[in-house]
Order: structure tokens, then sequence, then C-alpha cells
């Protein structure tokens, strides 16, 4: 593996930041009618919410033009990636994936008993699709790819991915994550769900964290065949941990397209500002699909975070191929504005 994360040393320490820029956070979330909806059952908290989240699956199920059954909720994706790790790894084997990559699902399967195949992205920063598939052994239990990517921002051809995912899952189950998709304008078509309904063992995560702007709130499902999730829900339970009042705020987000409209369109438009700014600033950066942008710096990854923090600009930073780069995450514009001066303060 070529790539790792730069964490500061108190990183348990709450800093104070005036543009918090270091999770991927969705900045004008929840939407006001999730807000509302949260305060109207609030007082429902002393119920488990059973018939309430059969509603948000069916509703789910009818947006992603599945059947319910083909749908697992969790608090969050993160808590679906881990539970499936835990299972498909259970017996050991590898899991294949492309380095850098959202690491939570890896360093499951890593804890719970495999080994990480990590194949390095292509020059454009897509996911080596052949090479990954050059990678599966009699070992490899389950292929993770994230689209787009996180850390790199970077997007892989749909066309490519339907051809991989349909073919490779003959034979070994592939996971793909969407966190970002939502993002895009043509997310939904980008969607690799439909190879659910084509039989296909893909399995595919979704968040109400990111678009819906619902982090703190921790809703999240995967997509997958009715055998794989029966799998899964042998060992472990899904919808369990979702709190009745983040149930209803996410029926809520859901109806209120306009919001995730606006999401959209404010996120694409900080990611040209940013775009911008860094290029007068003499910075190359990776094209995004996401609500974030990387891009290389030239110090070290520690004492940059540390630099940045003192400006009240949290981000990430990584070393990426023996090198350091920088990841924000797309704020208000007012806080991009912050990052911009801060990055021109610390680094030029
Ligand atoms: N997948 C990717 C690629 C992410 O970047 C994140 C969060 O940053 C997650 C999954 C997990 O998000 P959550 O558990 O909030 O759904």
């Amino acid at each position: 593996p070529f790539f790792k994360e730069f964490l500061p040393d108190n990183y348990r320490e709450l800093p104070e930041l005036a543009a918090k820029l270091n999770a991927n956070e969705n900045p004008y979330g929840p939407s006001p009618k999730a807000i509302t909806a949260l305060k109207e059952v609030a007082t429902k908290g002393n119920r488990y919410a059973w018939f309430e989240l059969f509603d948000l699956m069916g509703k789910i199920a009818d947006a992603e033009g599945v059947d319910v059954k083909n749908i697992m909720m969790g608090p969050g994706s993160s808590d679906l990636l881990e539970k499936t790790a835990m299972v498909m790894f259970m017996k050991g084997g590898n899991v294949v994936s492309a380095d850098p990559s959202y690491m939570s699902l890896i360093r499951v399967a890593e804890a719970t008993g495999a080994t990480w195949k990590a194949v390095p992205c292509k020059e454009d920063w897509a996911h080596d699709l052949k090479a990954m598939e050059a990678a599966i052994d009699s070992e490899t239990k389950l292929v993770y790819i994230c689209n787009p990517n996180n850390p790199t921002g970077a997007m892989t051809d749909h066309e490519e991915m339907v051809d991989f995912c349909s073919r490779v899952s003959e034979k070994v189950p592939v996971f793909v994550d969407e966190a970002y998709l939502g993002f895009l304008e043509d997310g939904a078509k980008k969607s690799m769900v439909s190879l659910v309904n084509q039989g296909k063992d893909v399995i595919i995560a979704r968040t109400f964290s990111k678009i819906h702007g619902m982090a703190g709130l921790r809703v999240g499902y995967v997509v997958a065949q009715e055998a794989t999730l029966e799998k899964i829900q042998k060992i472990t339970r899904g919808g369990m941990g979702i709190s009745y009042t983040s149930i209803f705020a996410a029926v809520a987000s859901m109806d209120d397209v306009e919001f995730q409209d606006t999401s959209r369109k404010l996120n694409a438009e900080c990611r040209e500002y940013v775009y911008k700014s860094l290029t007068k600033m003499g910075f190359e950066y990776i094209p995004s699909s996401t609500s974030f942008i990387i891009f290389p710096i030239e110090m070290e990854g520690k004492a940059f975070l540390e630099k940045m923090t003192a400006e009240k600009v949290g981000v990430r930073a990584f070393e990426i191929n023996g090198k350091n780069w920088c990841r924000v995450s797309m704020g208000t514009m007012e806080e991009m504005k912050l990052f911009t001066a801060a990055l021109e303060k610390v680094l030029i």
C-alpha cells in the first residue's frame, strides 16, 4: 500500500475551527423538512421503530427501483461496510480494492483476518479495473470499489464499471460504495443499483450523510441480493441501530428534492471557486466528482495540519505515492474563502 493518512497528535481534542473542512460534511444540512420532522417525533423516542423503519425501507426501495427485500438499513453506511467485512472475512481470505481508497471496510476486513490486496489507481486516478480483476484469486472474498473514490474524488468510467461489476460478480461479490454519487447531476444514472435487478452479486452502499446533510443523524443502507443480505443479517441485525427520529428525518429529507438540488449546486460552486484559487496559487488538483478536493502540497502532512489548525481551518493530510496531499471538504463559500486565505498564508 502506498498511501497513508496523517493525524495531529491531539486529534481527539476538538480544535477551535472557523472552517470545518475535514470530514466531508454537508454544511447546509439537515434539510429544513428533516429538522421539522425530527422535532415532531422527538416525543416518540420511547418507542422502537418497527413499522416506521419498514416505511422508510419501502420508500428507499421505490426510489431505487428494487424490492424491499434487497435493502438493508444501518446507522450510517459505515456500519454496513463494517458488518459486511466482518461477515465476509470471518474465515479469512483477501479483499481487493484500489489504493488509495476509503479504508473503513478494508480495515475491518484486515482486523477480522483478511489480507488487503491493494491495486494502485491509474494515472488519472480512476480505478485500474483490469489490474483489480487480475488481482482476484481463489482467496478473494470481496472486491471493494468506492466510486467516486475517497480520498481522490475521482470517478471511474460508468460503462467500464457496469462491465466490471457484471462480469466479476459472477466470481466474487463486488461492493460498490456510492457515498458521494448524489453530488453528480446524473448520479442516479451512474449507480450500480440496477445490476441487483439483473441478479448480479453486487452490494451497493448509500448514505444520508452527504447529499442529505445528515452525517450526525446516522442513516445509511445497502442494496444487494436477498441471499447476500440474509447471510449478513443472520449474524448482525440491520436497522436496529437507527433512531426513531432519524428514520423520520430521512423520510422527510427524501421528499425535500429542493434541498438536495441546492446542496448539489452550492457544492459545485465551491468546487469551481477552489479550482480557480488553487490554480492561481500554482497548485494542481484532481478534478472532483464529490464534495471534496485533494491536491499535492510541499509540506509534511502533520506540520501542515498544525499550521492550518492554527489558522482555524480544519482539513486532512495524506501521503500518496511518496507525496504530501491536502484534502479539503466543500463547506460554505465563506468557509472556502477562509480556507484559501489560510492556504496562501501557510504555503505560499
Ligand atoms: N463511504 C465513504 C466513501 C465515505 O467517505 C464515508 C464518510 O466519509 C462513508 C462511507 C461513511 O459515511 P456514513 O457512515 O456517515 O454513511
